[in-house]
C-alpha cells in the first residue's frame, strides 16, 4: 500500500500497545492517509505483560514479544521513526519536533506515551544493580544481574513486584518484597485476595514484609549490597526490582497546554480539546461509563480498546471506549482475572473453595455486582464480563451459591 506523501496525516507519538493499536486500526478502517509511529524505545511495538512473566523465566523469545513484524509496517505503509523522542508541540502550526532536529507536520496527533515507572526516593536508588521493570532495555539488565546474585529485593508489591517475585522464585532466587502498604496489591484487591496472595507468595519461600518503609540502599563500591528500612534493619540484596507505581507521561501534553490531571484528559473517543489531537493507553485520562466518572487504566485492554477507538475517532466512525475493565496476572500456577472495578466497602461474596485454589470473589455495591476477581476460574471471569457489560446482576445469595448457574442469567 502507497499513501500520498503530501498529507500529513496522522502522526503518533509512543509505539507502545496504544500508538501500535491505533496504526493498525487506522488502516482496518480503511484510512489511506499517512500514518507515521514515533517511539524513543530501539524496538518495533512489543508486549509488556511477558517481560515480567514467561519472557523473564525464559519460556517466549523476544521475536515473540513483538505485535508484528517490521516488514508488516512497510507493507500498511506505516512509517517508523523508532529510537527517537517528541520533544515538543506547535498546535498552531500543526507540527511536532523530534530529539533529531525533524519538524514532523501532521493532520491528526495521537499522544500515546505511555507511562514511566516512577523512582525510588531514597539514597542509593542509583546504584548498579537497582532496577526498574518496564522496558526490553530494563529486563536484559535485570537478566545480567540475576544470573550473578542469589540475593533478590522487590520493592512495591503490586503486579510488577509480585510477577518479579514469583519468576524469581521460580528461578530459586532467594526473594523478600518491602512493601510499604499495609497488604500485596492493594490498590487492586480486596484484603480477602492480598491474604490469599501472601500465603501463595510465602508458600513458595519468598518473605513479605508489609507496612515497611525502605529508608536508603546501601553498596560496596558502585553496586548495591542491601535495602535498609525505616527500623534499622538491612536485607542483603545483590538485585533490587523497584515496582511502586507508574507516572503517566503527559509533560508533552501539558507543555503544548493541553489539559492534564494525573493523566492527558479526553472524552470516551480519546479526543483532547484540541480537535487535531487525541491521546490514548496508560496516559489518558477519560471518562468511563462503567465507573460513572474519570479514570486512567493502566492495563492492555485499555490501551487496546482506546486505540481503536481512537483511530474510529479520526476515522469518523463512532467507536466509544466504554467497555468493561478487565486485568489478569500470573503468579506461579495462579492465573488471577479481575474485571468490573470494586471499591472500599462493596460487599464480597465468594464462590467457590479458597483451599481448592479454584475460586471467585464477587463484589456488590448496594446489591448489584460491581466487580469479579477469578482465581484460575477463567469460566466465572469470562460470565461476570458478559454480566458485567449487560448490566445483569446476580443476586449476592446467587452468586455464591455454586449450584446456581450464572450463565443462566444471560439467557
Ligand atoms: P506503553 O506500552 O508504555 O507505550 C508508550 C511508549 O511511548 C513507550 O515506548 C515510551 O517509551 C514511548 N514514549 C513516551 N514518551 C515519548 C516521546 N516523547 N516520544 C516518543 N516516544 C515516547 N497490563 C495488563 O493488562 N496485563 C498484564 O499482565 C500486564 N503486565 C505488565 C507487565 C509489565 C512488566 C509492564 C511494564 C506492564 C504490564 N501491563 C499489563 C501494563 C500494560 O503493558 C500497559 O498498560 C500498556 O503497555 C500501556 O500501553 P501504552 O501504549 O499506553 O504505553
Ligand atoms: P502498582 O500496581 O501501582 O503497585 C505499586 C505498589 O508499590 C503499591 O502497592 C504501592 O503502594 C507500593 N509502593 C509505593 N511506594 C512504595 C515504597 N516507597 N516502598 C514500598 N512500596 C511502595 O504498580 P506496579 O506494580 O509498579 O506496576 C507498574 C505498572 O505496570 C502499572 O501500570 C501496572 O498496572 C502495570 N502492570 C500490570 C500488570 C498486570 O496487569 N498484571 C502486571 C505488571 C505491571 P501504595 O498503593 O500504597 O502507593
Amino acid at each position: 500500500m502507497s499513501a500520498p506523501t503530501e498529507d500529513p496525516g496522522v502522526v503518533i507519538v509512543g509505539a507502545g500497545q496504544a500508538g501500535y493499536q491505533v496504526a493498525e486500526a487506522l488502516r482496518q478502517d480503511g484510512y489511506e492517509g499517512a500514518i507515521t509511529l514515533i517511539g524513543d524505545e530501539p524496538e518495533v511495538p512489543y508486549q509488556r505483560p511477558p517481560l515480567s512473566k514467561a519472557y523473564l523465566l525464559g519460556e517466549t523469545d523476544r521475536l515473540r514479544l513483538k505485535f508484528r513484524t517490521e516488514e508488516y509496517y512497510a507493507e500498511h505503509a506505516i512509517v517508523t521513526h523508532l529510537h527517537v523522542s517528541a520533544v515538543s508541540i506547535d498546535r498552531t502550526a500543526r507540527t511536532v519536533t523530534l530529539s533529531d532536529g525533524t519538524v514532523k507536520p501532521y493532520g491528526a496527533l495521537v499522544l500515546a506515551t505511555g507511562a514511566r515507572a516512577r523512582p525510588l526516593p531514597v539514597p542509593g536508588a542509583d546504584l548498579a544493580g537497582v532496577h526498574m521493570l518496564r522496558t526490553l532495555k530494563d529486563i536484559d539488565r535485570i537478566q545480567a544481574d540475576m544470573a550473578t546474585t542469589e540475593d533478590t529485593v522487590v520493592i512495591g508489591a503490586g503486579f510488577i513486584g509480585l510477577e518479579f517475585a514469583a519468576v524469581a522464585r521460580k528461578l530459586g532466587k532467594a526473594v523478600t518484597v518491602v512493601e510499604a502498604a499495609p497488604r500485596v496489591m492493594g490498590r487492586v484487591v480486596s484484603p480477602t485476595l492480598s491474604a490469599y496472595f501472601t500465603q501463595v507468595h510465602e508458600g513458595h519461600g519468598a518473605t513479605i514484609l508489609c507496612g515497611a518503609q525502605v529508608s536508603a540502599l546501601t553498596g560496596e563500591g558502585s553496586h548495591v549490597t542491601g535495602v535498609t528500612l525505616a527500623d534499622g534493619q538491612t536485607i542483603p540484596a545483590g538485585l533490587v526490582v523497584v515496582g511502586i507505581g507508574v507516572i503517566p507521561n503527559e509533560d508533552l501534553a501539558k507543555a503544548a497546554g493541553l489539559a492534564c490531571d494525573n493523566g492527558i484528559v479526553v472524552d470516551i473517543q480519546g479526543r483532547t480539546e484540541d480537535p487535531f489531537i487525541y491521546a490514548a493507553g496508560d496516559v489518558a485520562l477519560h471518562e468511563h461509563p462503567f465507573a460513572g466518572k474519570k479514570l486512567r487504566l493502566e492495563s492492555v485492554q485499555n490501551a487496546a480498546d482506546q486505540g481503536r477507538s481512537v483511530a474510529a475517532a479520526i476515522a469518523g466512525i463512532d467507536r466509544p471506549h466504554d467497555a468493561v475493565p478487565w486485568f489478569w496476572s500470573d503468579q506461579y500456577d495462579i492465573k488471577l482475572q479481575m474485571t468490573g472495578l470494586r471499591e472500599e466497602g462493596d460487599q464480597e461474596v465468594l464462590r467457590g473453595e479458597m483451599d481448592s485454589g479454584k475460586f471467585s470473589l464477587f463484589h456488590f455495591r448496594d446489591g448489584v455486582l460491581r466487580a469479579v476477581d477469578s482465581v484460575n476460574k477463567p469460566a466465572d471471569h469470562i460470565q461476570a464480563r458478559k454480566l458485567l457489560a449487560s448490566g445483569i446482576s446476580p443476586t449476592p445469595e446467587q452468586a455464591g451459591d455454586v449450584g446456581f448457574k450464572l450463565k443462566d442469567l444471560l439467557g
